[in-house]
């Protein structure tokens, strides 16, 4: 399911899985590069990852955080990248405040309606849920809530969830809730898994049967490529090619081209030919970009 009505999943093509072009986190944080907020800017950096051969890439802006499902869908004819939208909110310091008056089972019913029907009146449908996020390496009481309505909105539409889970392993927290909501964890990415390169956390997202996604690709601030590279081929030696995720997660001013960063293209121009360098084949790169993607997005 896209910005613009539902395609085949051989459509889609090379997918980077945890993206934003049009994000506001800047009302927290107080920074400026926090803002991405110019649709003209964000189509001139994505035709740049199209030219690179790119065809889709998962969009997670969500709840807290200014999702414009209209503005994507603008973005989406004007490149012909497919644009998959997320639902639900984004994490603790973000939520707005009706997140505290409203219950677990009414967010989840927001989450269903944006899938089924469409965000509020422009029938344009959300095609996962996420970025579901702990703010720090515990839950509070609201973002478990939160966590919980992904769960039952999934429940009820089979839409993959996907978290995010910074600098630690508390992804596996969010893996034992839901589980105890009955999620079938086969359906779920633990999202920032290169944000804590630790070989024991990636073993344990794999053997619950979740993805482990490496989402920071060119982040310097939190790990240099180099690192992400050596962690990357270890896991697809030790065989998990088919549970890993890849994507930029730009998020930042100076994550784009035009003020000097890498842009959305840094992938498929930089990482993997030094990926294939490594000694990663083609095939596992194919399976990690294309079919991982089309199997967790349908
Ligand atoms: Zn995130």
């Amino acid at each position: 399911m896209t910005v613009l009505g539902e395609i085949s999943p051989e459509k889609l093509g090379f997918t980077m899985t945890h993206e934003h072009l049009l994000i506001d986190t800047c009302w927290v944080t107080d920074r400026v590069d926090d803002l991405l907020n110019d649709e003209e800017i964000a189509v001139e950096e994505l035709l740049l990852y199209k030219k690179a051969g790119g065809n889709s890439i998962v969009e997670l802006t969500n709840g807290g955080i200014k999702r414009n499902p209209e503005a994507l869908k603008r973005i989406a004819e004007r490149t012909g990248i497919n644009i998959i939208m997320g639902c639900g909110w984004y994490r603790g310091p973000y939520y707005p405040e009706e997140i505290n008056h409203r219950s677990t089972n009414n967010l989840a019913e927001e989450m269903i309606r944006d899938i089924i029907e469409g965000v509020g009146e422009t029938g344009i449908r959300a095609g996962i849920i996420g970025e579901i996020g702990v703010n720090l390496d515990y839950l509070t009481p609201a973002e478990e809530r939160v966590l919980r309505a992904a769960a039952r909105a999934h429940i009820q539409t089979g839409k993959a969830i996907t978290l995010h889970a910074e600098y630690c392993s508390v992804g596996l927290d969010q893996l034992n809730i839901l589980e105890e909501e009955g999620v079938d964890l086969k359906r779920v990415i633990v999202g920032h898994a290169d944000s804590f390169l630790n070989l024991k956390y990636h073993e344990e997202i794999y053997r619950r049967g979740a993805y482990i996604q490496f989402d920071g690709i060119g982040r310097d601030h939190i790990y240099p490529d180099k690192m992400r590279l050596k962690s990357l081929v270890d896991l697809i030696k030790r065989g998990y090619v088919e549970k890993i995720l890849l994507s930029t997660d730009r998020c930042r001013r100076s994550d784009l081209h035009l003020y000097g960063g890498k842009g959305y293209d840094h992938l498929l121009v930089d990482f993997i030919p030094k990926l294939k360098k490594a000694g990663v084949t083609k095939r596992d790169i194919e399976i990690m970009t294309v079919d991982n993607p089309k199997i967790i997005l349908d």
